[in-house]
Formats: C-alpha cells, sequence, structure tokens
C-alpha cells in the first residue's frame, strides 16, 4: 500500500493523467509501494522533484508505418519508441511486433526496462518501442516491406549513442536484421551498437538468442542454492508460453537436470510425460514464424512427440498441475490469482518471471503470503539485455566472444544479480521479498544519477 504523501500525490497525479494505461499504471504503483522506505531516507529526492520525473517518459515518438502486402494493398500500422530514461546510458530496450502494442502497453515495458537495465550493472538506460503489426502468417517479403518502413521512419532517433533497440515478441533475428539494413542503407553506416539481436554475421553475439531464457534459470538456481542450499536438480517446472524465452528456458532446466512438464500458447497447451523437448518447440516456433504454413499452433508438437497430449484452448491449464517451480514465460498479466491459488495449493514453492510482469498485483501478494520464493521479471529476466549490452561491448571492441565466454558472462551475472537483490531487500528487514530488493536496488543508481545530473 502507497502511504508515503509524496508519493501517493505523484501515483495519483499520474493516474489522472494516464487513466487509460492500466499496464503502465501497475507497474509504476509496483515500484513506487517498493521503494518508499528510501525515499522516507532521502528528503532530497522530493526536493529533486526525483520521482515526477522518473515517471515520466523522457520523450515518445508515434508515427505511420505504410506498406503494401502480397496483394498489393497499402497497409498502415502504427509504431512507437518511447524513449524513458537515459540517466545511466542510452536508451535501450526491445521493439515489440503485435496486435495488442498500444502506447501505455510500451510505457509500461520501458518504465520497467529502466530498472532492470540498471541492475544489470551495464551503463544503459530504458526505452521500448514497437508496432499494432502481426507478423504471424505474414510472408518474408511482408515482414520486410514492413520492418523497411518502421525503420524509415525511427533511424532518425536512433543511434548507438541514443537509443539502441533490440528484439521482443514478434521481434526475432529476421526482423533485426530488416531493419539493420534499412538502417545502414539511411545513414551509409554501419553502427553495430545500435540495433543488438543482430545475426551472427554481421555483429550478432553467440548465446544471445538463448540468454533470456538461460538466465532466467541461472538466477532461479541461485535463488535455491543460497536460501535452501539445493538446485534444480530433480525438479518438476511447468512453463507458459513457447517463444524465445520459453524455449531456451526448457533446454536449461533439463541441462540442469530439472523436467518441464508442460508449455503453452495462445491455443492452449501441451504436457509431455518424457518431459518437454526443446528441439520440438523450436521447429513449431520456426513454421509459426515462416509464414508459409498458417494456423500452426503447439498442437503440433504432439505430432513429433505422441506420448504428448494437446489440451485445446486457455493456455492458463498449465498452472492446475502439481509442480515445483513455475515459470510464466508469456506475455503480461497471463497468471491470475486462481492460478497463484492452484499452484500453491499443488505444492509449487519457487516462481521465476520469464516474460515481463506476467503475474498480477493479486497473484503476486498470494505467492509472497504463502512462502513462494518469487522472482520479479526486472531480475529474472535481465538475462537478454543483459546479453545485449555484451554484444554491444563485442562491437565496440570489434571482437567476437565464444558461445562459452558469453554464456560464462551471462551466468556470472545472473548469479550475482540475484545477491545484489537478495542483500538490498536484507538491508531494508525485507528478508526474502525480491520485489523489493529488486525495485530498490534497480532504483537507487538511477535516483544517484539522476540526482547528479541536475534537473533534467
Ligand atoms: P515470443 O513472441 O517469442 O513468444 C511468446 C509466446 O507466448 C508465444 O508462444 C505465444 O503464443 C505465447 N503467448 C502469448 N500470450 C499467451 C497467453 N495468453 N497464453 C499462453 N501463451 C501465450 O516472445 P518472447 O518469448 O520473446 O517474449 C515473452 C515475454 O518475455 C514477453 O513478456 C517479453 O517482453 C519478455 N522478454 C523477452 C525477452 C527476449 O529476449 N525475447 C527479454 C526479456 C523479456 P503464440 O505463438 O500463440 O502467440
Amino acid at each position: 500500500m502507497l502511504t508515503n504523501e509524496y508519493l501517493k500525490r505523484v501515483y495519483d497525479g499520474l493516474a489522472q493523467r494516464n487513466a487509460n494505461e492500466p499496464e503502465f499504471l501497475q507497474a509504476v504503483r509496483e515500484v513506487l509501494e517498493s521503494i518508499q522506505p528510501v525515499v522516507e531516507k532521502h528528503p532530497e529526492y522530493e526536493k529533486a522533484g526525483l520521482i515526477e520525473r522518473l515517471v515520466e517518459p523522457e520523450r515518445i515518438i508515434t508515427f505511420r508505418v505504410p506498406w503494401v502486402d502480397d496483394q498489393g494493398k497499402v497497409q498502415v500500422n502504427r509504431g512507437y519508441r518511447v524513449q524513458f530514461n537515459s540517466a545511466i546510458g542510452p536508451y535501450k530496450g526491445g521493439l515489440r511486433f503485435h496486435p495488442s502494442v498500444n502506447q501505455g502497453i510500451l510505457k509500461f515495458l520501458g518504465f520497467e526496462q529502466t530498472f532492470k537495465n540498471s541492475l544489470t550493472t551495464l551503463p544503459m538506460g530504458g526505452g521500448k518501442g514497437g508496432s499494432d503489426f502481426d507478423p504471424h502468417g505474414k510472408s518474408d517479403m511482408e515482414v520486410m516491406r514492413f520492418c523497411q518502413s518502421f525503420m524509415t521512419e525511427l533511424y532518425r532517433h536512433i543511434g548507438q549513442f541514443v537509443d539502441c533497440p533490440a528484439g521482443d515478441i514478434g521481434v526475432g533475428g529476421r526482423e533485426v536484421g530488416y531493419m539493420f539494413g534499412q538502417y545502414k542503407r539511411l545513414t551509409n553506416s554501419f553502427q553495430g551498437g545500435m540495433l543488438t539481436g543482430k545475426g551472427l554475421t554481421f555483429g550478432g553475439s553467440l548465446a544471445r538468442t538463448e540468454a533470456t531464457g538461460y538466465g532466467l534459470c541461472y538466477f532461479t538456481a541461485e535463488a535455491l542454492k543460497c536460501m535452501r542450499n539445493d538446485s534444480l536438480e530433480g525438479k518438476t517446472v511447468v512453463i507458459s508460453g513457447s517463444g524465445n524465452v520459453a524455449i531456451y528456458a526448457v533446454q536449461k532446466v533439463s541441462q540442469l537436470g530439472g523436467k518441464v512438464l508442460a508449455c503453452s500458447d495462445t491455443h492452449g497447451w501441451v504436457e509431455d510425460p518424457d518431459g518437454i523437448d526443446y528441439t520440438v518447440l523450436e521447429h513449431v516456433y520456426n513454421k509459426k514464424r515462416s509464414g508459409h504454413d498458417k494456423g500452426v499452433t503447439l498442437a503440433m508438437y504432439v505430432d513429433e512427440k505422441p506420448n504428448a497430449v494437446w489440451h485445446e484452448g486457455d493456455g492458463r491449464g498449465v498452472w492446475q498441475l502439481p509442480c515445483d517451480i513455475a515459470l510464466p514465460c508469456a506475455r503480461e498479466n497471463t497468471l491470475l490469482l486462481e492460478d497463484a491459488q492452484a499452484l500453491v495449493a499443488n505444492g509449487c514453492k519457487v516462481v521465476g518471471e520469464g516474460a515481463n510482469m506476467p503475474t498480477t498485483i493479486e497473484a503476486t501478494t498470494y505467492f509472497q503470503e504463502n512462502g513462494v520464493a518469487f522472482m520479479p521479471g526486472k531480475a529474472a529476466n535481465a538475462g537478454g539485455v543483459l546479453v545485449s549490452g555484451l554484444e554491444m561491448s563485442q562491437n565496440a571492441e570489434h571482437l567476437s566472444w565464444t558461445f562459452e565466454e558469453v554464456d560464462g558472462k551471462l551466468e556470472q551475472l545472473m548469479r550475482g544479480m540475484f545477491h545484489n537483490v537478495d542483500d538490498t531487500a536484507k538491508e531494508y528487514g525485507q528478508e526474502g521479498n525480491f520485489v523489493m530488493g529488486a525495485n530498490i536496488a534497480g532504483f537507487l543508481k538511477v535516483a544517484d544519477a539522476m540526482l547528479a545530473q541536475g534537473v533534467c
């Protein structure tokens, strides 16, 4: 609950001005609630109007994206870039192509990204962008024409010292490649660090594709080790989603000795008594994105794994299974209070958010009140942007590190991040509250930088 008068005043004003942006307000409220003890200790924040500035994006760019489909018909989508906070480095955060994209969702994601990037310890500010374009079922040529048109407007607002986007839902290596090509053409410059998630032949980093899912598992494994002297060995895990984050979380869980029982997509969920096979998920994922095979769903998994069972309908069925660990890796607000109640009743002890804000506030509170170790996405899924930061370092050095080097740094930094979050929670008398630990630790660095830079 918000009890601090200053924070309440800031939040109420924000809620009035942004009443139609519930996800943004949800994300801000969670952070403001967490940082109350810090703000109370530091009256200089109020004096500097720091929180009012922190919750207002530095800049929002909105633009038209016209493109021509394969039938020769003109289509128009809306493009965005939210440049949220550049106190600790150039704006950095993914681009999302999905029909649900709107300004409120991107403001929530850009706000979260600011703290996530701060937690990585790398010098990156927070941003997010995208479009309501849906790449599902589009041909390669349609995706290319869309990406080129999108970049034709975006290019003037980004650059390696200004704003460095990456992928997110609906934006993988293919889309990044098309956008990078168009940026290069428009600016006549090869700026590797301007866009991350690039192909390996033009400055991409090994292990970037796997980074978010792997990082989630390293973070979770460190939590198990530190809190319970335990590991992922022999643990049962359920996962939502079956996209980039989910696939490599499945792979790493099994490498670390655990077993993934089920995963999902927007059409339903699949359970496999032999443990979900990430190679089959990769196959389905690539088929979905190829555009040649419209109507592909995760149901295809059982074609290759006849022991598995497909449940058509709501993917939330995964939360009904007894398990030790749940890793929501789909989208915001897809794990609700009833799901949390079912998970706790069935013995789940650890939840790690692979997606951004997949757990509603009510479900998060329920987990925390029932002894579940809850790892917020802001920290637990930071592996993707972390390796994006490492991609920028390699580009700046004109070097390519090996898979093992990148993966090793990822593991070390994710395990270190867990300790930063854990120690911060303890310092503020909130042992085991990783939401507070992550929010406070992420906030402190940004707040210090903002104070040092004066009113701007
Ligand atoms: P993808 O587009 O690759 O995958 C998303 C997956 O979630 C798809 O399988 C999709 O199914 C499924 N999905 C979406 N909504 C639902 C739902 N309501 N129920 C069940 N399944 C659903 O995205 P990513 O894996 O890249 O991203 C997932 C989340 O992780 C997002 O919140 C993103 O912001 C976050 N994230 C991603 C990072 C990255 O490096 N990729 C980094 C940090 C965070 P379908 O195919 O049917 O649409």
